[in-house]
């Protein structure tokens, strides 16, 4: 068999999900000499304008958004050393029962088949080992997110390639660590108990513990991470993490976690490396 490096391809659903949820093992695993693929599906017009427009509200020009977000999704993918990205160019669906869901060229109005044979070409021409997505509720509940998890799924099905497939998750004991902080932050911030829970009408955020079954250290990559995210600053909800400050960040944010879905390589459980069993 000829010598091969390994590849880690990441599937997301906006300009700025490959930073919140990969950003340190895109780093890390970059920094490891693997080959890191970004797709990104949408092109997050639907996301904040420049200023800080709304989506909806006056001013808010579809155009100059999706031009933004590339810029910054690119200098995000500088900051973790990302070796190629790959943007589907669907547009952004925005929220869950948005009128933009119904739009042509909606990624949420895309035939999953369709996307999925997108995708399957370029795990056909990269062969990623490693593939990471979102769960079946898309983490929370965001259409794009929940079509990213369907047409990566359907594509890993396709084609056969990847050794092992993760979904991003976060552990219960996180939440609740994070809670605490941004109370002393004098940040609103209501905790997963105080949503709707796994007992009640919504799915619960996340994952208890002992669920888990990948937790890997990124603490020595949280400041890339952390550039990563400021690189997407026009987005409202990333300066809520960067209101925290690089070091903070870096404190809380040193571990990434998942769920395995796939694996062909039998590297036992839990593990502390996406690429387990593969080196
Ligand atoms: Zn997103």
């Amino acid at each position: 068999m000829a010598e091969r490096g390994l590849t880690l391809m990441a599937v997301h659903a906006h300009p700025d999900d490959e930073a919140t949820s990969t950003g340190g093992v895109l780093a890390r695993y970059a920094a490891e000499g693997i080959t890191t693929v970004l797709v990104t599906c949408t092109d997050g017009g639907c996301g904040d304008g420049p200023g800080g427009v709304k989506p909806g509200d006056p001013g808010h020009d579809p155009a100059a958004v999706v031009a933004m977000r590339q810029a910054e999704l690119e200098a995000s993918c500088a900051a973790l050393k990302v070796s190629h990205l790959e943007t589907l160019g669907y547009a952004d669906s925005g929220m869950m029962g948005w009128s933009t869901n119904d739009l042509p060229g909606a990624f949420w109005n895309t035939p999953v088949t369709e996307a999925a044979q997108r995708l399957a070409e370029l795990i056909r021409r990269y062969r990623p080992d490693v593939v990471v997505t979102y769960d079946e509720n898309g983490f929370y509940g965001h259409p794009d997110h929940i079509q990213a998890h369907r047409i990566t799924m359907a594509a890993v099905e396709m084609t056969d390639v990847p050794a092992k497939v993760y979904w991003t998750t976060v552990p219960h004991t996180a939440f609740a660590e994070f809670g605490r902080v941004m109370k002393e932050l004098g940040v609103e911030w209501a905790e997963p108990e105080e949503t709707p829970g796994a007992d009640g009408p919504g799915p619960q955020l996340g994952l208890p513990d002992d669920e888990i079954t990948t937790w890997v250290d990124t603490s020595s990559y949280g400041a890339q991470k952390f550039d990563a995210l400021a690189a997407h600053a026009s987005q409202t909800e990333n300066i809520f993490f960067l209101r925290m400050g690089r070091d903070r960040f870096v404190e809380l944010m040193g571990r990434e976690t998942f769920v395995r879905v796939r694996d062909t390589t039998g590297a036992a459980l839990p593990e502390d490396d996406l690429f387990a069993g593969l080196r």
